[in-house]
């Protein structure tokens, strides 16, 4: 597949991860970005609007978009509410979808996976494309088989709109899976405060910060009598997301399910 080209149309192209999914899609020659999706500046280029190298136009009805310019794969990077009618549009047209919106609930990839078996096409939702924070969750997991007590510690730029971060809830699911529910702390806490000891997982505290400066970090911090383990990943610029985009634009063509987390289709 890796000769063969793809063709990619890139939702939220002006957002700061579209940015640079415009400019990876623009440089990797087995890729060809035949369109973008924004809800305004409609049949402008991306030259015209964003000074992109790319004569690509951009659509506000991804159903047009999808006709006219007939994509392999789209990668959506917008906001959770619109991702998620993008991805519904996408497989309806048999356009593979790549998403690294975050926010999706447990319900909506319910039934996105119900759609992507129906269509016997393949889907990769990613909560994280930054491979370091995929082997920080993976180290994370493996850690849980030996450490019960474990806090998710989650930071993010202020302009991020959900909390915990997707990163975060997968962090804690795949800690979940290896490990029986705990409460932890005193039995008789108290919030003096509420929200102070955060939001819960089967057990497991989530806190999330949200600082001008930072862009996505997260610390998975384990305690045990006399001992903790730190394992922390830091994304400092978004340029960071783009090796796990194009290799899930790769895989998404070689699937014909929903693939959840990117975790699951490396090594
Ligand atoms: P952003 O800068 O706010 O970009 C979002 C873009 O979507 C904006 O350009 C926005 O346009 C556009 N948009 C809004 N409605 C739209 C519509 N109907 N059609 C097309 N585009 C629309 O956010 P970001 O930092 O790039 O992040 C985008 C998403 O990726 C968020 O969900 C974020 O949490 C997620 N993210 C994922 C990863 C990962 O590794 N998976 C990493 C970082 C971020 P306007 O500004 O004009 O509204």
């Amino acid at each position: 597949m890796s000769n063969e080209t793809i063709k990619v149309v890139i939702a939220g192209p002006r957002g700061r991860m579209g940015q640079e999914a415009v400019k990876l899609a623009v440089r990797t020659p087995h890729f060809e970005l035949v369109g973008a999706i924004d809800h305004t500046y409609d049949q402008k280029t991306l030259r015209e609007v964003m000074s992109a190298d790319s004569d690509a136009l951009i659509y506000t009805d991804i159903r047009a978009c999808f006709r006219e310019t007939k994509p392999d794969v789209l990668i959506d990077l917008t906001t959770p509410e619109i991702g998620k009618k993008h991805t519904k549009a996408a497989l309806e047209h048999g356009v593979r979808p790549v998403v690294g919106t975050t926010g999706f609930s447990e319900a909506d990839l319910q039934e996105l996976h119900a759609l992507t078996e129906e269509k016997e096409i393949g889907a990769i939702i990613a909560p994280n494309f930054a491979l370091g924070a995929v082997l920080m969750m993976k180290f994370s997991q493996m850690a849980a088989n030996y450490f019960e007590d474990v806090e998710i510690i989650e930071l993010h730029h202020d302009q991020k709109l959900d909390a915990p971060s997707g990163t975060a809830l997968k962090t804690a699911e795949m800690i979940s899976s290896v490990r029986s529910e705990k409460q932890q702390g005193h039995p008789d806490e108290k919030e003096i405060l509420p929200g102070a000891r955060g939001a819960e997982l089967n057990g497991i505290r989530l806190h999330s910060v949200r600082l001008p400066g930072l862009i996505a970090h997260q610390e998975v911090m384990f305690g045990m009598d006399g001992q903790t383990l730190k394992l922390r990943h830091d994304s400092y610029n978004r340029a960071s997301f783009m090796s796990g985009v194009k290799l899930s634009v790769e895989q998404v063509m070689k699937i014909d399910q929903l693939v959840y987390g990117l975790e699951n289709i490396i090594d």
